[in-house]
C-alpha cells in the first residue's frame, strides 16, 4: 500500500492525458491517443485468433431473459444494469415529460424493457451455439466482443462502468477447455512480454454478491476455475486484472442444454481481454508519449 502516493499522482496525469470527464465516475470520453492504442491492441489480439474461430460482435445490450436464465441475478445482482424506458400511449408519455419539465421526477414512470446492458461479452454466445444442435467432436471456438457495463462507479483509472471486452470462447469437452486455457495463459504471457508489461498470473475469484457469495468465491479458488493476468497500474502491491482465464465447467452447458455428441453437457471456458485496462496499463507502464515507447513494443503494436 505504501507505493500508493507515487502511483496516485501518476494516475491523475494519465487520466488527464487519456480521458475527458462526463460528470459520472467511470464514464469517460476517450481521446484519439488512447483509442489508437486500443485499436492496435485489438489488432494484435486478432493476429492470435485461434484457427477456425467464428467471429461475432455483440451490441452493448442483450436479452434480459437470457441473463436471467444464466443465473446472473444470483451471482452479481448489484452489478447489473437494466434498460428501462417510458411506455404507454402518447398522452401518458407526454404527461410524464410535462411533469419533468415542471421539476418533478420522471424516472419513477420508467418500466424495465426486455434488455439489460451486457455485463460480459461471452454470455450471448452459449444460447446461439445451443440452437445449432450438438457440439462437434472438435469443439467450437468463438471470437466475441462487446461494450460491457458493470455498476461499479469509481474514480480509479482502472475501473470503469462501461468498458470494452474481447473474448475467445471455447466449447467442448473438459479436456478441450483445459488445453485451451493452458495454451492461452502461455500466449497471454508472451503477449504481455511483447508489450513490455510487467505481470503475474494468479488464481482469482469473481465478486459474487453477499455473504453466500464468499463461499462460492472460495470454492471457485479451490477448484482453480479462474486465473487472472495482473499488471501494476494503480499500485505495485495491488496489480490490476487485465485478462482472465475462466473455466465454467458444465454451467452454461446445463443452462442452455448445450450438448456434446455423446449427449452430455458441453463444458465451456473463455479468455477475456479487458481492452480498456490493457490500454491504460500500456500508458501506465510506458508513459503518455507513444513515440517514446520501446521500439519492440511499437513494432508489436505497429505504431
Ligand atoms: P471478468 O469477467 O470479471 O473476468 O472480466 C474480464 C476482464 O474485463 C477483466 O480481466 C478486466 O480486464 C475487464 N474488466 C472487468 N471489470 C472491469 C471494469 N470495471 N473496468 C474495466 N475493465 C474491467
Ligand atoms: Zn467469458
Amino acid at each position: 500500500m505504501n507505493d500508493m502516493p507515487r502511483f496516485q499522482g501518476k494516475a491523475d496525469t494519465l487520466k488527464e492525458g487519456l480521458f475527458l470527464p462526463s460528470g459520472v465516475d467511470g464514464i469517460y470520453a476517450r481521446t484519439g491517443l488512447y483509442e489508437g492504442v486500443v485499436e492496435s491492441l485489438a489488432a494484435l489480439i486478432s493476429s492470435e485468433r485461434p484457427a477456425g474461430a467464428e467471429v461475432l460482435r455483440f451490441p452493448p445490450v442483450m436479452s434480459r431473459a437470457q441473463i436471467e436464465r444464466h443465473g446472473y441475478l444470483k451471482s452479481f445482482p448489484n452489478l447489473l444494469g437494466c434498460v428501462s424506458c417510458l411506455t404507454g400511449d402518447e398522452r401518458h408519455i407526454r404527461g410524464v415529460v410535462q411533469r419533468f419539465e415542471e421539476g418533478a421526477d420522471w424516472t419513477s414512470e420508467l418500466g424495465a424493457a426486455d434488455l439489460v446492458l451486457a455485463p460480459a461479452a461471452c454470455y450471448p454466445v452459449y444460447p446461439l451455439a445451443a440452437a445449432r444442435g450438438a457440439v462437434p467432436a472438435e469443439g467450437l471456438t468463438f471470437d466475441v466482443a462487446a461494450d460491457c457495463f458493470r455498476r461499479e462507479p469509481s474514480t480509479d483509472i482502472d475501473r470503469f462502468q462501461s468498458f470494452r471486452m474481447r473474448e475467445y470462447v471455447r466449447i467442448g469437452s473438459p479436456e478441450q477447455i483445459h488445453a485451451f486455457r493452458e495454451a492461452w495463459i502461455g500466449r497471454a504471457k508472451s503477449l504481455a512480454d511483447r508489450l513490455g508489461l510487467g505481470y503475474r498470473i494468479d488464481l482469482a475469484s469473481d465478486p459474487f454478491f453477499g455473504r453466500g457469495g464468499a463461499i462460492v468465491a472460495a470454492s471457485q479458488i479451490e477448484q482453480a476455475l479462474k486465473f487472472e493476468l495482473l499488471i501494476p497500474v494503480r499500485s505495485e502491491a495491488e496489480p490490476t486484472a487485465c485478462m482472465s482465464f475462466n473455466y465454467h465447467q458444465d454451467h452454461f452447458g446445463l443452462t442452455w442444454d448445450l450438448r456434446t455428441g455423446d449427449g452430455g453437457p458441453a463444458h465451456t471456458g473463455c479468455v477475456a481481454f479487458g481492452m480498456d485496462r490493457l490500454a491504460v496499463a500500456m500508458f501506465a507502464t510506458h508513459g503518455l508519449d507513444t513515440d517514446a515507447w520501446p521500439a519492440g513494443v511499437r513494432k508489436a503494436l505497429k505504431l
